[in-house]
């Protein structure tokens, strides 16, 4: 491939929403997208299949951005589908390029070579990973402080075993957000809260909040969406307001974010003027 046209793909990769947002959070987006890159086709699979929650999660980018705009937070978000490479895995994860998905094969992924696992990696991963890289790197150096929010949606009924939760918050054994998130989530009598399901950190899906926050002492939540909350605008509109009221609650209340604000407007730190690199900008 030229180079000019693998530029164009890897930026194509990854979308910053609002870089120079205010909001303490930084809300990351690992399967916003079921995107495929037109050199790998449908990776054999058809249109049904395209749509559904193995090559994305539904719903969850329309929720993201509510949240982001109601937070007055950096969002990132990824671009292609985690058919392609999974951005929430590692790289040694024997489903970071699934040759199966739930109950469907993946034609396209099967018996990839090595360099065919690098250009997933290269096409998908590696970017997201080094923009949030950037991000977060550019607001510590700032002195601003910062947690990220990995928001996902995740299908009613997996391998024909149903659901009971409408959300799920998954943690690690810091549960600083995690604690008021379950609370404020469980307080909606009508809300069954999943803690730590319907997967948790074992199952490996902590990945990127492991990398970008944990590594660095960051405080840090997942929360699980099930998809068909968040199938309409209405539901979309529900949940992004619901999570927009949990977080500002907290941001409202947490150690330096008054001290950020204040250093920002004082004009230390003009909003927009940052080292926070911008990348495609849009909604
Ligand atoms: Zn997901």
């Amino acid at each position: 491939m030229k180079a000019a046209e693998d530029k164009a793909a890897v930026e194509a990769a990854v979308r910053v929403f609002n870089p120079s947002g205010r909001s303490a959070f930084v809300i990351v987006c690992d399967h916003a997208s079921n995107h495929i890159p037109t050199e790998l086709g449908t990776l054999g699979l058809g249109p049904e299949a395209l749509v559904s929650h193995i090559a994305w999660d539904p719903g969850a980018i329309e929720v993201v951005r509510i949240l982001a705009e109601r937070l007055d937070a950096t969002l990132v978000e990824s671009c292609i589908s985690r058919l392609v490479a999974d951005c929430n895995r590692p790289y040694d994860a024997p489903d970071l390029v699934p040759e199966r998905s739930e109950m469907t094969a993946v034609p396209g992924n099967a018996d990839l070579s090595a360099k065919d696992r690098e250009r997933r990696i290269k096409l998908a991963h590696k970017p997201f990973h080094d923009c949030i890289a950037q991000v977060v790197s550019d607001r510590l150096e700032h002195g601003w402080a910062t947690r990220l929010v990995a928001i996902h949606s995740f299908t009613p009924v997996f391998m024909g075993v149903a659901r009971p939760w409408q959300v799920g918050v998954i943690h690690d054994e810091d549960m600083t957000l995690a604690h008021p998130v379950m609370e404020a989530l469980a307080a909606e009598k009508q809300i069954n809260v999943g803690d730590n399901e319907p997967y948790s950190p074992a199952d490996r899906v902590y990945y990127t909040l492991d990398r970008h926050a944990r590594s660095l002492g960051l405080e840090a939540v997942m929360i699980e969406i099930r998809n068909d909350e968040i199938r309409t605008e209405a539901g979309q509109s529900s949940w992004g307001n619901r999570l927009a009221a949990i977080f500002g609650g907290i941001a409202g209340s947490a150690q330096n974010r008054d001290k950020e604000i204040t250093n920002r407007e004082g004009g230390t730190i003009r909003p927009g003027a940052g080292g926070v690199r911008r990348q495609t900008v849009g909604r």
